[in-house]
């Protein structure tokens, strides 16, 4: 259960040190300037962090999974990755948490550029709607922590569940989708079926895929 994890009391309490030695190698605290941008929700096994560390060296990133023995492969395979290659992948790391409980506790207001939701577990009954890391609940809490202009990244192989996703995003004042061009000129978004574990298994077995890429806004009348 939950009670076997830490949990930071605020943002600020976080352990930058831990997550990312080489990059804070004496305080415990993030400073100032640099901070996490890119939260990778349910981030499995870890494929897409391990791509976006490179293709972003400068920015700090960290997944956040629910399963300890998925979250201690992700550590290894990070720590493996640091030292086969010196001075790289230390922008990445992993955390085990419970993304629908304690965003806030990560990372505050403004803070993150991007969130990945890729392949989500779908809970198809309706009971268990509330269970989906994309609601109008979590929307409003996900508004809260991304940056204006920050980007919402999701993707699933269950035509339903992408249904749900896109229209809660819809739905919800706070966020606009990419146009198609946008999404073109993304590198990011071509990750998103490449990338993961699940979006490769999918592929594998000729699998489609329902995305739904939106951009954080400030509603006009709040503008
Ligand atoms: N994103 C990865 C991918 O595309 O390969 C993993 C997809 S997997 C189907 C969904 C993951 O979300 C699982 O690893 C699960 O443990 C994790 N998860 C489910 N609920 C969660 C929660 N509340 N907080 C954090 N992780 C969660």
């Amino acid at each position: 259960s939950d009670s076997h994890f830490p949990v930071p009391i605020s943002p600020s309490q976080v352990d930058y040190s831990l997550h990312y030695p080489q990059l804070f190698p004496s305080s415990g605290q993030a400073d100032s300037s640099k901070k996490i941008q890119f939260a990778d929700v349910g981030c499995g096994f870890g494929g897409l962090l391990i791509s976006l560390s490179t293709l972003f060296p400068e920015t700090l990133m960290i997944g956040m999974e629910l399963r300890d023995k998925v979250t201690e492969y992700v550590k290894e395979r990070i720590s493996s990755l640091r030292i086969a290659n010196p001075g790289h992948y230390q922008n990445v790391s992993v955390v085990r948490t419970n993304s629908m409980k304690y965003i806030p506790n990560y990372f505050e207001k403004g803070q993150l550029s991007k969130m990945f939701f890729l392949f989500p577990d779908p809970h198809f009954k309706e009971k268990n709607h509330r269970r989906r890391v994309i609601s109008p609940f979590l929307l409003d809490e996900y508004a809260y922590v991304l940056e204006d202009g920050g980007i919402i990244y999701t993707i699933t192989d269950v035509e339903e569940l992408g249904d749900w996703m896109k229209s809660c995003l819809e739905n919800h004042p706070m966020f606009e989708a990419l146009t198609e061009k946008e999404l073109e000129a993304d590198p990011v978004v071509k990750l998103l079926s490449s990338a993961t574990e699940e979006g490769q298994k999918v592929a594998r077995n000729g699998g489609q895929t329902f995305q739904a890429v939106f951009r954080r806004i400030v509603p006009t009348n709040q503008a």
